[in-house]
């Protein structure tokens, strides 16, 4: 393949599929229902090599990269974006280990041993996660860590987070490392109760003393805003829009079957049978199909070195994370009230489409920085 040629060749989505209908599908009411973490499905990617993906071949991996991530979490998202948001996380730390980490984790994530996770967000600078201000201080031989890190996706239930802080001795914003979940230092105060993706553990993560050995710096002191923006960025911006994507398209086919088998009997006619039902269901059709093709433009534009490539990146979780919870309201309404009750499956589309549009970088701030890219402004000053 020439280095402009966009990846042709579609990852085999097969074995996703089948752990989608055999294991995240059958879960997805009861994860949401109850809080729960979505083990079974991570133990079967795990299995299959997936949680891999996005690791070398050198240790193991798959060897995939943006595209059959974006591609996975989507299909995943379709049935439970609980899973789908775990999983995403888990890609976007383990493409900053196997950049920066050590030989022994990106063969234990390659063989579906180790689960990672962002910790970026903090409470101190909340959704402006390139901003820690949290520190990294000596201590003897190793590194004290302390922090409020504020939202930490698989709190507890991952093997390790991808934490930021700041520098422990250079210039810079902020410097990465990987911290073991279960270092001594690490609680988490409060557990996770959310309004959507509820089978998260997105809990808050506190760090008093927690000390990890130099060597687990993620790349150079003081150089994290580049993991952060050069590593992380596209991966979860990609993979966040494909959870928006997947999210759509379950609330549309779930919405299209309700209308089309719901009847007024006294009319003999069905939900389908009335122009307005169809015509909000053309718009959900539409929005979805749109955030599929922006989403795939961006990767080939990032797949081939396009100039805009970094513009799509920035636009595709703004586009579908907006889009979804305009198509998952729709979906509530062309249900009626039926909607409101769990049967027809659309209201937990609609709660979990949210997050998508807070979960950092914000719709507001990729509006803030996609205005600046336009009008030709310095994103950062
Ligand atoms: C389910 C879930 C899972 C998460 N998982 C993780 C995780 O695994 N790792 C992690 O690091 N974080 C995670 N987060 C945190 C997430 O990335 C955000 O940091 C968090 O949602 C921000 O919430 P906040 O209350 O701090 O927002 P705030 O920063 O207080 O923002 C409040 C509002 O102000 C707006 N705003 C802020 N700055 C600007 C600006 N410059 N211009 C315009 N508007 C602005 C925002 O868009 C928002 O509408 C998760 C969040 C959720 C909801």
């Amino acid at each position: 393949m020439s280095e402009v040629e966009p990846r042709t060749k579609a990852f085999d989505l097969r074995a996703v599929d089948e752990i989608v209908v055999e294991t995240v599908a059958p879960a997805a009411e009861r994860i949401d229902r109850m809080g729960a973490f979505p083990r079974e499905a991570l133990t079967a990617f795990g299995r299959a090599g997936l949680l891999g993906l996005v690791s070398s071949p050198d240790v193991g991996g798959l060897g995939e990269s943006h595209r059959a991530a974006t591609l996975v979490v989507e299909r995943v998202a379709s049935a439970c974006a609980s899973t789908a948001m775990v999983l995403c996380m888990h890609y976007s730390g383990a493409v900053v280990i196997e950049a920066h980490g050590p030989r022994a984790v990106r063969e234990a994530i390659a063989r579906g041993e180790h689960v990672t996770t962002l910790a970026f967000s903090e409470k101190g600078s909340r959704s402006h996660f390139w901003a820690p201000v949290s520190t990294a201080t000596p201590a003897g031989g190793g590194v004290r860590l302390d922090a409020q890190k504020s939202w930490v996706t698989s709190a507890g239930q991952a093997d390790s987070y991808v934490w930021s802080s700041r520098p422990l001795a250079a210039e810079g914003q902020s410097t990465v490392w990987l911290v073991p979940s279960g270092a001594a230092g690490l609680t988490i105060p409060a557990p996770f109760d959310g309004l959507g993706l509820r089978g998260n553990s997105s809990s808050p993560v506190t760090a008093e003393g927690a000390v990890v050995p130099g060597e687990n710096m993620l790349g150079a002191d003081g150089d994290g805003f580049n993991v952060m923006m050069g590593v992380v960025l596209p991966y979860f911006q990609l993979m966040s829009a494909g959870f928006s994507v997947g999210t759509m398209e379950a609330a549309t086919t779930k919405a299209a079957a309700h209308v089309g088998g719901t009847k007024f009997e006294h009319l003999g006619q069905s939900l389908a049978d009335l122009p307005t039902v169809r015509a909000y269901l053309s718009r959900m059709r539409i929005k979805t199909d749109m955030c599929r093709a922006l989403i795939g433009d961006a990767l080939t534009a990032l797949e081939t070195g396009r100039d805009d490539a970094m513009l799509r990146v920035l636009e595709v979780k703004a586009a579908a994370g907006e889009a979804s919870t305009e198509v998952t309201d729709l979906a509530m309404r062309v249900c009626g009230g039926a909607a409101f009750r769990k049967e027809v499956g659309v209201e937990r589309h609609f709660r979990d489409a949210r997050a998508a549009t807070v979960m950092a970088p914000t719709t507001d701030v990729l509006y803030d920085f996609i205005g600046k890219a336009v009008c030709g402004l310095p994103l950062f000053g």
